[in-house]
């Protein structure tokens, strides 16, 4: 996750004035960002706005769209620290229009997994209640974490056992720059262990989660009441955003416990100190000063490397440091991970449903969605498996995404990288050599996250044909439209 940089030019007070004009009245200047944060430390943004319905955030678009300025999104401000000078940019905090939830009612859905829609503003303990009390499970373990729906999308929050990860189905975003709005799968987010690919410019309005129901005799609240319980024994309360470094090795090896190894509980800079309590916490005084608290990191970080070799990266987001004016803190404020590989295929993702009806899939590689690299192979499935195939088209479940009368169909093994040469076959007549093709990827274990750095490449080791299974992927050759749909069971 990036801190907003400083904008190609630095920015100017006319800059700051042009932008606060298309904003009118909804833009406040100078405001302190420490009471949106749990830190409660920090300079002002040089603008603010409360975001209370979807006309605002269309005006910060229009403003951004006319003035190069950082954008920074604030949920509950638990797990952000904001440099004492403040940052230089827009600041966005929400109203009530993004703070609903829709929960399902158990006799609406028998037998299938239920689905729950949180608005971004949500908090998570009220989620994991709320949840709770309709007789769900799978978000207990946000009952202890202070951050909002749309904060724990983006960082991947998670803790006992669990995470976003976990239960997201899909997002819906509002893309700053672009000024528009659109629904993301999982599997598009880069989700990693406490961070995913979403940007400055990606407001989570909602997410959606597919969540379980209690079993009989399990009302949950036993749950509840023990996350609490281990929460109050294990963490402290006062000025801090939870823990401050990521784990190096998630499930192994825990930041906490290296820092706790080196000696440092209790560790102090002015007005910053590691926690007496938990490691990975690091405490701010009552008006203190966030420099004190990222010289607290540095140093932890140093002594962490210099004893156990493990280069600890910074969980919490650092709003406006600027590493050239702190060179002694440049190795902390870079920890957090940058623009990735994972915020590029984003990009991508979001060009192309911006600009086609259907949304390409996350889980092929780019090179195959660019139309660089068609990873196929001559289809070795057996003729019934053909005639499934033809039978599924045919049925069309999908009303409309396979076009029988005009396809060839492709039979993709993407463990295949080089092409040498692909089945193709009508799916009506069953013969080749019609003029447009379709490519169907048969396994549901396409549709697994990725790793972000190597999506489906490496993945696709586990891929075999199993066309009966649920679903296939389809997409045109020349426009790159992919598509899903079910195959029903005949
Ligand atoms: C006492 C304490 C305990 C904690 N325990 C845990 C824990 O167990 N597990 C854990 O994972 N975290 C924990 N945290 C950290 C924090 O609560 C989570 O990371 C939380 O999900 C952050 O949500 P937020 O709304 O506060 O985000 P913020 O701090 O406001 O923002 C964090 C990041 O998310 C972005 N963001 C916020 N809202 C949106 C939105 N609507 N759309 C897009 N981007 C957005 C911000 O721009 C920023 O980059 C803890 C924090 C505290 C203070």
């Amino acid at each position: 996750m990036s801190t907003p940089r400083a904008a190609k030019r630095p920015i100017t007070s006319e800059d700051i004035e042009r932008a606060a004009e298309i904003l009118g009245d909804k833009a406040r200047r100078d405001v302190s960002l420490a009471p949106f944060t749990t830190y409660r430390v920090g300079g002002s943004a040089a603008l603010h706005v409360h975001i209370s319905s979807m006309e605002d955030l269309h005006q910060v678009s229009e403003a951004l769209a006319e003035v190069d300025m950082d954008v920074l999104v604030i949920g509950r401000g638990s797990n952000m620290l904001v440099s004492d000078s403040g940052f230089s940019g827009v600041a966005l905090t929400f109203g009530a229009f993004a703070d609903y939830i829709d929960l399902p009612q158990k006799d609406d859905y028998p037998g299938t997994a239920p689905l729950a829609l949180f608005g971004g503003s949500v908090t998570l303990p009220v989620a994991a209640r709320q949840s709770v009390k309709r007789g769900l499970t799978g978000l207990e373990w946000g009952v202890g974490v202070p951050g909002s729906i749309g904060g724990a999308v983006r960082m991947n929050a998670g803790g006992h056992g669990s995470d976003m990860a976990s239960s997201l189905e899909s997002v819906r975003v509002f893309h700053l720059r672009k000024g528009r709005e659109f629904e993301l799968e999982t599997d598009d987010l880069g989700l990693r262990f406490r961070g995913s690919a979403l940007t400055d410019h990606h407001v989570v309005l909602s997410a959606t989660l597919r969540l379980g129901w209690l079993s009989e005799g399990d009302s949950g609240e036993g749950r509840l009441t023990e996350i609490v319980r281990w929460r109050r024994e294990n963490q402290p309360g006062g000025q801090n955003a939870g823990s401050v470094f990521v784990n190096p090795v998630p499930g192994e090896v825990s930041a906490g416990a290296l820092i706790d190894e080196c000696g440092l509980r209790g560790f102090r800079i002015g007005t910053a100190q590691v926690s007496e309590k938990h490691a990975n916490f690091i405490q701010a005084d009552e008006s203190g000063l966030s420099h004190d608290v990222v010289a607290v990191m540095a140093e932890v970080r140093r002594r962490v490397y210099e004893q156990h070799g493990h280069q600890l990266r910074s969980e919490i987001r650092l709003v406006g440091f600027d590493a050239e004016a702190n060179p002694q803190f440049a190795d902390v404020l870079s920890s957090e991970s940058d623009t990735s590989v994972a915020t590029i295929r984003l990009e991508q993702i979001i060009e192309r449903i911006f600009s086609s009806e259907s949304r390409p899939d996350a889980s092929i590689p780019m090179s195959v969605l660019s139309g660089s690299q068609l990873p196929s192979q001559e289809a070795d499935l057996s003729p019934e498996v053909l005639d499934e195939l033809r039978e599924a088209f045919a049925k069309d479940p999908t009303g409309g995404i396979a076009q029988p009368e005009t396809s060839r169909v492709v039979i993709v093994d993407p463990s295949i990288v080089e092409i040498e040469s692909v089945e193709e076959v009508d799916v009506t007549t069953g013969e080749t050599g019609s003029s447009s093709t379709r490519v169907v990827i048969v396994d549901e274990d396409l549709r697994q996250s990725t790793d972000d750095d190597f999506p489906a490449d490496t993945q696709s080791q586990t891929v075999h044909h199993a066309p009966t299974s649920t679903r296939v992927r389809i997409f045109d050759e020349d426009g790159l439209d992919v598509s899903l749909a079910e195959i029903v069971e005949p």
